[in-house]
């Protein structure tokens, strides 16, 4: 058996970075007053066909979508906002304390083609604050995620910024791109033909290499601001060069989820070829309304984990494990006993402890500790436990003392937790 294409295993071997980054990521999140939301993996297709919008990649094309055998029509979630902003609405949290500030880390799924950084199921890892319009929490969450690549001993990554506007100073610019690709038209994909009419500014994210060319010189959306969205923006901005975190506008980005309004960002790297967002996130300042919630302000961002660990991967050797404090090579039955409850016993006390009840040779179980990097072995053989008392070597010194087997215990923690 093996697994389905574009799904994976994330084994033993691979974990730490995996963890590091959870770490790091959580402590973050807790400083900055975030709190985790656990969401379903499945829900009503519905919730993201009106969310993430009809004309998009992700609705049209990666969807895992099935009926359920009573006919309703559900989808494995492909991102977290939607889901996120459904719990919001559906407890009416924004009853009690519209200010809400979440986290969560967690699989998506979408139904693209397998390559490097790019797989069926991903992990993402996701922040969403709820209630607050001002432009200082833009900034927050850029400066969240700056912070966090910082801390991982990440340089090699750079911020996107743009200003996607809001429904008032949308439509200007719709009319100006429709100006602009007027006469072009015929060049455009056949989906970007379709997209005049749907959605014309899902156009600027279109990857087909005509297009590009055809977008050359295209109107921006940060030439057509309100004043209300010009002056957000210029507080983005100037904030973030005011702490020292490095950005670069990006005129073209407009990210690939109908639902985002003025901030949009992401984070890009070199390091991963043409897979080269690491995190992508924006405001999305009507989506609440939208499902069917109170007027709330939205922003939020999701990082992909994959990509994230892969291009740690290429800057690092994975982190070691930490060892086990103690190895009990037990080797035969009565010993094997002696060592089972002792490994609990330990084990209950926080004294990291291994053993293993193969019955094998001293030789494969040193092996064994060996490689489960034990700092300590405590050896239990037949002629140890005629005499009562057990060896204990410390693998690094490679210092012996002999433990009395009615004192064991506390003899081994009082060693083992000091050392
Ligand atoms: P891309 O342009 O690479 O398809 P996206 O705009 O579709 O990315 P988002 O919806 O913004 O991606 O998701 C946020 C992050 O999740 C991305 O920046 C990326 O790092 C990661 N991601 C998205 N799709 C995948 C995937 N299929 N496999 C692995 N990571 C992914
Ligand atoms: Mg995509």
């Amino acid at each position: 058996m093996q697994t389905i294409r574009g799904f994976r295993d994330i084994l033993p071997e691979h974990i730490r970075l995996w963890q590091k980054v959870e770490t790091l990521a959580y402590e973050l999140f807790a400083a900055f007053d975030y709190r985790e939301i656990r969401i379903p993996v499945l829900e009503k297709t519905q919730l993201f066909a009106r969310s993430i919008g009809e004309a998009t990649d992700i609705v049209e094309k990666e969807m895992y979508t099935f009926e359920d055998r009573n006919k309703e029509k559900l989808t494995l979630r492909p991102e977290a906002t939607a889901s996120i902003c459904r719990a919001y609405i559906q407890h009416k949290l924004y009853a009690s304390d519209p200010v809400r500030k979440f986290f969560m880390t967690g699989p998506m799924f979408r139904r693209e083609r397998p390559q490097k950084g790019r797989y069926r199921q991903f992990y993402q890892i996701d922040a969403e604050v709820f209630g607050i319009a001002s432009a200082f929490v833009d900034c927050e969450l850029i400066f969240l995620l700056n912070e966090l690549f910082t801390r991982l001993g990440l340089t090699c990554l750079t911020a996107h910024i743009n200003s996607l506007g809001c429904p008032d100073c949308r439509p200007a610019f719709t009319q100006s791109l429709l100006g602009f690709l007027g006469e072009k038209k015929q060049d455009l994909c056949d989906i970007c033909q379709r997209r005049m009419t749907k959605n014309p500014m899902r156009i600027l994210d279109c990857k087909t290499q005509t297009c590009q060319e055809v977008l050359a010189g295209a109107p921006a959306t940060v030439d057509h601001l309100c004043p209300a969205c010009e002056d957000h923006f210029h507080t983005v901005k100037t904030t973030l060069q005011k702490q020292g975190v490095d950005f670069f506008i990006d005129k073209s980005l407009v990210r690939g989820l109908d639902y985002y309004t003025r901030t949009a960002w992401e984070i890009q790297t070199t390091a991963l070829g043409a897979q080269s967002a690491v995190a992508g996130g924006g405001r999305y300042d009507g989506l609440v309304a939208e499902l069917g919630g109170p007027d709330t302000p939205a922003i939020g961002f999701a990082i992909g984990f994959d990509r994230l660990v892969e291009v740690m991967e290429q800057l690092e050797q994975l982190p070691e494990e930490p060892g086990l404090d103690l190895f009990i090579v037990a080797l035969e039955d009565p010993a094997m006993e002696m060592a089972y409850h002792l490994s609990c016993d330990l084990n209950q006390a926080g004294i990291r402890t291994g053993t293993d009840f193969r019955g094998k040779s001293l030789k494969a179980l040193m092996k064994r500790a060996d490689k489960r990097n034990a700092r300590h072995v405590l050896i239990a053989g037949p002629s140890e436990l005629k005499d009562k008392a057990l060896i204990l070597r410390n693998m690094v010194t490679r210092e012996q003392t002999t433990i009395p087997m009615d004192q064991l215990v506390p003899a081994l923690k009082k060693i083992l937790q000091t050392t």
